[in-house]
């Protein structure tokens, strides 16, 4: 099979050799298509399946209920409206003022060139965001340049998504010169699950790219399950390492996916292991489609409170859930009253 030829090639080939067949994924996993393909292919077509072949080779072959598996292949459960679960849960279209930029956060600044991911989650909140229709184009810099100067109070810049990752070195290089040439900013942060689907996108230009920038580089990945995290990844997330990049990692909390303290605690050794600290657990955001993902407080403070007593403070992402309007992420769990 050429699905282990992947290995070999470099992540621009992968990238255009993504799954979006539902009859091919479920193949290459040994899955009889009675159960999941007609649900599959109803779902797709409102968010497209989208899987790179090296994060499918980290998936168990004739399990239905692979974690990861259960991240990516579309679902009838989709198509069912339930109240409360809506499109755009974080009113991010309403906060949008210049084209690909998002200042909710005081110091913070988000920045998306880019729509497109790798993969396509079933859970993210971004399947129905219009960010296609919305990205800085070269001339939109000088705007951008300008907002940056009347916020003095911005010295971190984000580069979210869609996927920053998916972009060539070439563009990301130039955007970073942009952000280097203001001297407010101190730090790049890249927000991308690319590293953890195709590790070979850890290249060394890319390395050197971050490893010689003025700014302090932090790369927050998105890794759900240990499972994510074999070999390869780990080795790719070390070289960032040594290049003096901090990489955390955010999870979101998944109905039958890391539902869990066992599991939980895993993938935050595991992250360990490879030098990457848990940084965020996001409780679910309320998109339409991904109801079926959703976790009641109870179970969730249940998980969580079984997580603090089980890994060192260091190892326990924040529980944390994004409400609309708020100036920052809001911590879930702990919260004491004096
Ligand atoms: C999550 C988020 C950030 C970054 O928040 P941190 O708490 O610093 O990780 C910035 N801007 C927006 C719009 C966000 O959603
Ligand atoms: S933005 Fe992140 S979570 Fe959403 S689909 Fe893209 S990679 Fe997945």
């Amino acid at each position: 099979m050429i699905n282990y030829l992947y290995q070999e090639q470099n992540w621009q080939t992968q990238l255009s050799q993504l799954i979006t067949d539902p009859h091919e994924l479920l193949d290459i996993l040994q899955l009889p298509p009675e159960q999941l393909l007609s649900g599959a292919i109803l779902a797709s077509a409102e968010f497209k399946l989208r899987v790179p072949r090296a994060f499918v080779a980290k998936m168990q072959k004739g399990n239905p209920l692979d974690p990861l598996l259960l991240q990516v292949l579309p679902h009838h459960l989709e198509l069912e409206e339930h109240t409360g679960f809506v499109t755009d849960p974080l009113g991010e279209e309403a906060a949008n003022q210049l084209a690909g930029v998002l200042h909710k956060y005081k110091s913070r600044f988000l920045l998306t060139l880019t729509g497109a991911c790798a993969v396509h989650c079933r859970y993210c909140f971004r399947r129905h965001f219009p960010y296609q229709e919305n990205l800085p184009k070269n001339e939109d810099w000088l705007p951008i340049k300008n907002y940056l100067l009347q916020h003095p109070e911005i010295n971190e810049v984000i580069l979210s998504g869609g996927d920053p990752l998916t972009l060539s070195n070439r563009k990301l290089a130039v955007w970073i010169e942009r952000l280097e040439s203001l001297e407010q900013i101190k730090i790049l942060r890249i927000h991308s699950r690319v590293p953890i689907v195709i590790p070979e996108r850890i290249d060394e230009e890319l390395t050197y790219l971050l490893k010689n920038s003025r700014l302090r580089v932090i790369l927050v990945v998105h890794a759900n399950h240990a499972a994510e995290l074999d070999d390869t990844t780990c080795t790719k997330l070390s070289t960032l390492i040594q290049a003096q990049v901090l990489v955390l990692n955010q999870s979101v909390l998944l109905k039958g996916v890391n539902d869990s303290a066992e599991v939980l605690v895993e993938l935050s050794q595991r992250l360990f292991e490879a030098g990457v600290l848990p940084y965020y657990l996001h409780v679910l955001d309320k998109v339409k489609g991904a109801h079926h993902f959703d976790l009641s407080a109870n179970v969730t403070n249940q998980i969580y409170t079984d997580l603090l007593a089980n890994l060192p403070g260091y190892l326990v992402p924040k529980l944390v859930r994004e409400i609309a309007g708020e100036k920052n992420k809001t911590p879930l769990y702990g919260a004491v009253t004096f």
